[in-house]
This record gives C-alpha cells, sequence and structure tokens, in this order.
C-alpha cells in the first residue's frame, strides 16, 4: 500500500484489533483484514484498469454502509485514483448527474446494487467492478504484513476524494479533496476530541458525506478505534443498539458505545421516538446517554430545544449528555468545534487544531476584528479542499489570499468563540435595511410550545426588500389552539427586536429536509411565494 499518512496511521493497529462491525449481522473485522482487502481490491482494480497508478482516475462507489464501503473507498486511494462516492438512496436522476459530472473510469459496486448500477450506466457494464459477496467475520489471516510504499501523493496534493456538496444553495458541486487535506481534517478531530483505540462508534449516517467519511469513518480507524455501522438509521435500532452493550448476540458480547455522531434531526427524532420504545429501553435511554463519551452534534444548526430536551432525558451533563457541536463543510471538513473542556449553548466554538479562521465583510472583505460584529467566515489550513472539480472559476471566486469564503455569516465573542448566523446567501435577510439572522429566529421560534419544526426565508417585498417568513410545523397544542400568524408575531415580539418578527407565516404539515437533515431554503420559498400576509 502506498505510504500516506492515512495508511501509515491505520497499518500501526494491532492486526488482530476489531476495526468494523455490521450491527444488524454481528460480522466484524480486524484490522489485519481491512489491510488485507485493501491491497487485494487495490491490485483488481489496478489490473482492470491495466496500469500500476490510477493518476487521479475518477472510480465511483455504489456500495452499502459498512465493511464493503470501506475497503472500496480505501482501495481507491491506494491504487492512485480518486473515490466518487454515490448516495445509495439518491434516485437514478442524482446518481447519473454525480457520474456525468465527475466521469469515472469505473463505478466500483456490490451484489445489492448490481442492478441499480447497470441501470445508472445506461447498461455499459464494461464500466462495472463488481466487489465480492461479504467475507465471513474475521476470515482473513490476522497476521498479515502490509509493507507501505514510498510516493509523494501526500506532498504533492494528490486528489483523493470527490465528495458532492448537499446542494442547499445551489446545484451540488464536486469538492476534490488531497490524501493531505483528508489526512488533516481527520486528524484535527482525533486531537481535539482525543479519539483512541479505546473508542467504539455507532455510525449511523449516510457516507456520500464528510460527516459519514471523514468524521464518523477515517478519524476513528486511523485513531485505532472500533466503528459499528447500523443503516438505515431508524429510531428503535439505535435505541436498541444504545441501550444493550451488555447483551450477548452471535456470541460476541456487545460493547458500549463511546461515540454518537448525527445530525439534529436525527437527535430530534430519537428524542421523540422515546416514549413509543419498550419499557426497559425507555428505563435505561438515561444510561445509554450518559454512558457514552461524546454525543456529537453537525450539519446543520443544533436547536436549543433538542440540546435541551436530549440533556433532560440524560438526566445529567455528564457523559453524552451535553451534545458538542461542531461546524464544518465539505470543502474544509471540520472548521471550529466546541471542546472536550468548553461547550457554548448556541455555539460551535473554535477553531481546530491547525484550522485558521476570520471574519470579514462579505461585500467589501475587510476584517472584522470586534466582538460581536457579524461578518463571512474564512478558513485556511491544510485541511481545505483543492478546488471544485471542473469548475476553475467557481473555485478561484471562493478563495480570496489563500482564505476560503466559506459563504456563512458568523459573530465571535469576547473568548473567540464563533456563534453561526446562517448563510450569506439565504439566511441573512435584509428587511428595510437591517439584516435578520434566519438562524437566530428559527431558535427562538424553536422554544415555543406551538411549534415543532420551522424554517425561516426571506419573500421578496417590493417596500421592505426583503420580509422575513416562517414557515412552521405546529405541535399537537399549536394545532389545537388553531395557533397564527397573530399570536406567533405577539410572544415574538416579547423575545426579539420588531424588525426581526416574522410578518408572514405559513402552516404546513411537513418540511422536506435531505438526508443531512438540511433545509433547502431557495425551494421551499418558490414553494410559499404565492402567499400574502
Ligand atoms: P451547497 O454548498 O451545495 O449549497 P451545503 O453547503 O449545505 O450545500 P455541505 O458542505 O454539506 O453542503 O454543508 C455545509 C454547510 O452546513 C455549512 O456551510 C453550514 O451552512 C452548514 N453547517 C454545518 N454545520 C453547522 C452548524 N453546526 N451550525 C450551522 N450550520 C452548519
Ligand atoms: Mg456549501
Amino acid at each position: 500500500l502506498p505510504r500516506t499518512p492515512l495508511f501509515e496511521a491505520i497499518s500501526k493497529q494491532p492486526t488482530e484489533k476489531t476495526a468494523i462491525i455490521h450491527s444488524a449481522s454481528g460480522k466484524r473485522f480486524t484490522y489485519g483484514s481491512l489491510l488485507g482487502d485493501i491491497a487485494s481490491t487495490r491490485s483488481k482494480i489496478l489490473a482492470n484498469a491495466g496500469t500500476d497508478d490510477l493518476k487521479e482516475q475518477r472510480i465511483a462507489l455504489l456500495v452499502e454502509n459498512g465493511y464493503e464501503y470501506v475497503v472500496s473507498l480505501l482501495s481507491i486511494f491506494a491504487s492512485g485514483g480518486i473515490a466518487v462516492p454515490l448516495c445509495t438512496a439518491h434516485p437514478a436522476a442524482e446518481m447519473r448527474y454525480v457520474l456525468g459530472d465527475s466521469a469515472p473510469s469505473a463505478l466500483i459496486s456490490t451484489p445489492k446494487f448490481l442492478s441499480r448500477s447497470t441501470e445508472i450506466l445506461d447498461n455499459d457494464v464494461s464500466k462495472l467492478l463488481q466487489l465480492p459477496e461479504l467475507p465471513p467475520s474475521d476470515s482473513k489471516s490476522q497476521d498479515i504484513t502490509i509493507e507501505l510504499q514510498q510516493n509523494d501523493w501526500a506532498s504533492t496534493k494528490r486528489g483523493a476524494l470527490i465528495v458532492y456538496t448537499s446542494g442547499t444553495t445551489n446545484l451540488p458541486k464536486g469538492v476534490v479533496s488531497t490524501h493531505s487535506s483528508l489526512f488533516a481534517q481527520a486528524n484535527c478531530l482525533i486531537d481535539a476530541w482525543k479519539m483512541s483505540p479505546e473508542d467504539y462508534l455507532l455510525h449511523v449516517l449516510p457516507l456520500h458525506h464528510v460527516h459519514g467519511i471523514v468524521n464518523a469513518t477515517l478519524a476513528p480507524l486511523m485513531s485505532g478505534g472500533t466503528i459499528e455501522y447500523l443503516f438505515p438509521f431508524t429510531p428503535a435500532s439505535v435505541w436498541t443498539r444504545l441501550c444493550s452493550g451488555v447483551t450477548d448476540i452471535e456470541g460476541h458480547k456487545k460493547e458500549k458505545i463511546s461515540l454518537f455522531m448525527a445530525v439534529p434531526t436525527i437527535y430530534n427524532r430519537l428524542i421523540s421516538s422515546l416514549p413509543s420504545q419498550p419499557k426497559e429501553i425507555q428505563d435505561s435511554a438515561a444510561t445509554a446517554i450518559s454512558c457514552l463519551r461524546l454525543a456529537i452534534s453537525g450539519s446543520a444548526a443544533l436547536p436549543g430545544s433538542i440540546r435541551d430536551n436530549w440533556r433532560q432525558l440524560a438526566g445529567t451533563e455528564q457523559g453524552g449528555g451535553k451534545m458538542l457541536e461542531r461546524y464544518g463543510m465539505t470543502e474544509i471538513g471540520m472548521a471550529l468545534s466546541n471542546t472536550l473542556e468548553k461547550r457554548v449553548n448556541n455555539a460551535v466554538g473554535w477553531p481546530l487544531p491547525g484550522v485558521e479562521a476570520r471574519l470579514a465583510d462579505p461585500e467589501t472583505g475587510a476584517l472584522i476584528t470586534e466582538a460581536d460584529v457579524s461578518g463571512e467566515i474564512q478558513i485556511r489550513g491544510p485541511t481545505v479542499f483543492r478546488e471544485y472539480w471542473n469548475k476553475p472559476e467557481a473555485t478561484a471566486k471562493e478563495f480570496v489570499d489563500g482564505w476560503f469564503r466559506t459563504g456563512d455569516v458568523a459573530t465571535k465573542d469576547g473568548e473567540g468563540c464563533y456563534f453561526i448566523h446562517g448563510r450569506t446567501s439565504v439566511d441573512i435577510i435584509k428587511s428595510g435595511g437591517e439584516k435578520v439572522s434566519a438562524l437566530e429566529v428559527e431558535r427562538e421560534l424553536l422554544e415555543l410550545p406551538q411549534v415543532a419544526e420551522t424554517a425561516v426565508i426571506a419573500v421578496p417585498d417590493p417596500d421592505w426588500g426583503q420580509r422575513v417568513a416562517a414557515v412552521v410545523v405546529l405541535t399537537a397544542k399549536g394545532q389545537e389552539e388553531g395557533w397564527g400568524l397573530k399570536e406567533m408575531r405577539e410572544v415574538m415580539k416579547t423575545k426579539l427586536a420588531g424588525y426581526k418578527v416574522p410578518t408572514v407565516m405559513r402552516v404546513v404539515e411537513k418540511i422536506e429536509r435531505n438526508q443531512m437533515g438540511k433545509i433547502n431554503k431557495k425551494t421551499l420559498v418558490k414553494s410559499i411565494q404565492s402567499i400574502k400576509q
């Protein structure tokens, strides 16, 4: 295998240590078998391409979450190619968009996704590279020695991965991360969150975004931990697993989970489903949460109500009871995070080790150094991506003097702690010359017992430029009360400055979110454009 920092870290782990477990079947795989399977799959990929270095050829992968996925991803890294993970839940049209944009020379798939793969390749099966059926647990010899070969991929910024952004503000863009940026992204998390071989992570995230790939897969593997893949996420399966940890399954004792990473909607679904879980689960949920070393939230702003309800379920701020929120994006991995020692409500914390952050006026570019003045977050450091795939203009536009412009607005308090206010393009509403943070208004609305979910958006207005509008899903209480615009405005006026209080409200049954719990506000605006006050 090539001598990249990632493979160096993984090859240092004891070969007999369990790296990966499949939650449903209990199948487990050691670091030894992982390295062995990466080496043999790499040989297959290279033989198939008739070369000994893919030199950044893209290879797409459509593989279920778990061992096969990790083997596929890392063997593409090891072949010198660029891995392009597809979302197994996406409709064919979205997969075709990714294939069309990244133009992979092959698609790795498993028997489960064979027909889907053939479909999206338009029957051009010459590109299909099928991984064999999953080997039985621990099938490989455990004393396998893998030699690391010198190469200069890390120093030459060789591309390793294209992840598509969530498409929250526009069509998804392919983000090219290099061997060295991925290593830096995972390494700063290991450092900040003190990830170690003792850690046992329950993985419930999709594997086509950095949250699931870097934070919850590469970082635990580089630090020698164990990952248990449970997918697809259902509240019942996650509660059952979190609350087990002592029961025997297939001859193996179920280990206690120490790390849990999720998006706010997942936490919300766990909280709201607990009352319908079996009594034993309800009785042990508090212990399960407080036994976690860390419960981490990110990918979207963490509403205070979710944070507080989770804390209340735990009955303590110990262990996982006090959620840790962090901020990041596809282009830079994670950049800001609360720390093990200090977690500030509604804040995303401080720059991670090795990451530099600053705020600048989004229009003039002037740097902001005063506390509590909002500006666009800019990031610099070894974690930053190389380029948007095939979009040199977009890449050039997003960098100033070597700093990446995130498009997110934040303030920093006197202690350097960051508070996110939202995206310049959709969350910063300009109404009558004032700027309103949609995230701030959402946070206040979510505190109300009548509001189950909300998205605050801007609607165009001839007099004000834009108006603040709230799209709301009511709780049972809100529905019973027939809660509406008037009642909302009355209470919100006591919480926020008048210009921030929404003047338009639309009650809906559901707010569409993608798999990462994100709302596409541009689509939402279109869908309610017809409303009048
Ligand atoms: P696109 O770039 O295609 O519009 P996207 O920006 O949603 O989509 P991602 O890279 O997956 O794609 O998401 C990064 C964004 O998620 C950040 O720019 C930020 O707006 C948001 N985000 C991540 N973590 C947090 C957080 N803790 N609080 C608030 N927002 C967050
Ligand atoms: Mg983005």
